[in-house]
């Protein structure tokens, strides 16, 4: 399991709120919010843990080690209730969203006498995922909160909640992770050094995405083709040999303009950021390099265009080998320029 002081590099803010655990002091609801794959799962389960131990000294908490951290690690606390899409708490028709029947059923729970102490916790994973009626109700039970009952609940975007539910919750906003501590996070998971930097640079910070894409063979045969293609190709002459190796893939058109908007999205990062501290310079591919040094940082808004073009020309019905070579022709243009 994870513990809290994994996530010290989150900042004060986290320690703060470990000392307010520790003083018995936790607000009753907390929305952690940020990024897909940052860890936000990860630190509301380590709370939860922190909160529900029971070992006797409140600083050691979680322990790992006593009954309750044991049966934190599956989730299993007969005092914690999750509520996340998919696993409704009761037979539910409603599969794309949290329903109202689940966070009904919630407090039909905590209302009861608690099994293992006094103390309930209550894990929302994605809570923008609550339908509009099951955030209605969620807002009534945050604004009347029963007793020794603390709200963890995780957000991508706080945007799809009601304003009222955010402003009920103490907030904490996570950020990304740097490199070097995603790197050891994956070494310690048995990845080699090489393979963990390549994933830690490629994640933007999320130790999740690194994680799911160290071992995904598939994904760096992809990024290679990517980075071949359309970053590699410095002469027009090379276009339509390159377009013809893609035009019976219009099925993956949407993660290549997706890649190549996030690769050109970190080389304008990368080209503005001189020292390159999330993002050193020499450990760039090859072609980004080479693009690096012909390219000013206007050029990137030029090319980020062009990737939005092809997006458009695809959705009204041109062939996927011609907005292939348009791409490539505009990618170069834009260099030349
Ligand atoms: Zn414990």
């Amino acid at each position: 399991m994870l513990f809290p002081k994994d996530f010290l590099s989150q900042g004060e803010a986290l320690n703060s709120l470990l000392r307010k655990i520790h003083e018995g002091r936790m607000t009753h609801a907390l929305l952690i919010s940020g990024e897909e794959g940052l860890g936000k799962w990860s630190l509301a389960q380590a709370l939860a843990a922190a909160l529900l131990c029971e070992d006797d000294s409140p600083l050691a908490r979680p322990c790992g080690k006593c009954r309750a951290c044991i049966q934190m690690e599956s989730l299993l606390h007969p005092d914690l209730i999750v509520i996340r899409k998919g696993a409704p708490l009761v037979p539910s028709d409603v599969k794309t969203s949290i329903p109202v029947s689940d966070i009904q059923e919630m407090i039909r729970r905590v209302g009861l006498k608690g099994y293992e102490g006094t103390r309930r916790v209550v894990l929302v994973r994605h809570a923008e995922d609550m339908n509009d009626s099951a955030q209605n109700k969620m807002l009534k039970t945050l604004e009347e909160p029963p007793e020794e009952t603390y709200f963890l609940m995780t957000c991508v975007n706080a945007d799809k909640l009601l304003p009222t539910i955010v402003s009920r919750c103490q907030l904490f906003k996570m950020h990304a992770w740097k490199t070097d501590e995603i790197v050891s996070q994956l070494e310690r998971k048995g990845y080699e050094h090489a393979k963990a930097e390549d994933a830690a640079l490629e994640s933007g910070g999320s130790p999740g995405r690194a994680l799911q894409i160290a071992g995904d063979e598939a994904y760096w045969a992809f990024r290679d083709e990517i980075l071949r293609d359309f970053f590699g190709c410095t002469e027009r002459s090379r276009i339509s040999e390159i377009s013809s190796r893609w035009k019976d893939r219009k099925d993956q058109a949407d993660a290549l303009f997706s890649a190549l908007n996030l690769y050109i999205s970190r080389m304008m990062h990368a080209s503005l950021l001189e020292s390159g501290e999330a993002m050193p310079l020499e450990k760039l591919p090859d072609p980004w390099k080479s693009w690096l040094s012909r390219s000013a940082p206007g050029d990137y808004v030029r090319l980020l265009d062009a990737v939005s073009l092809a997006r458009k020309r695809l959705m009204a019905n041109v062939n996927f080998q011609i907005v292939v070579e348009q791409l490539i022709f505009a990618l170069l243009e834009a260099l030349d320029s």
